[in-house]
């Protein structure tokens, strides 16, 4: 089980990117929302995507693989 978090800040290209709990690169809690424990990466993606009504990404250190 992993839980995961999504950056409240989109980056440049309009994303908002989605963390693994125990991200080396994972930002200040305040900057963060936090997603919940989910089973598998394609989930909390998706609702990333539909809270902020944009577009997410995967972090490439922490949710590759
Ligand atoms: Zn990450």
């Amino acid at each position: 089980m992993n839980e995961f978090y999504v950056e409240r800040l989109a980056n440049e290209n309009g994303d908002h990117v989605v963390h693994r709990h125990g991200c080396p690169s994972l930002p200040a809690k305040s900057t963060l929302h936090y997603i919940g424990v989910r089973s598998s990466i394609e989930a909390p993606l998706q609702e990333a995507a539909f809270y902020w009504a944009s577009q997410s990404a995967p972090c490439p250190e922490c949710m590759t693989g």
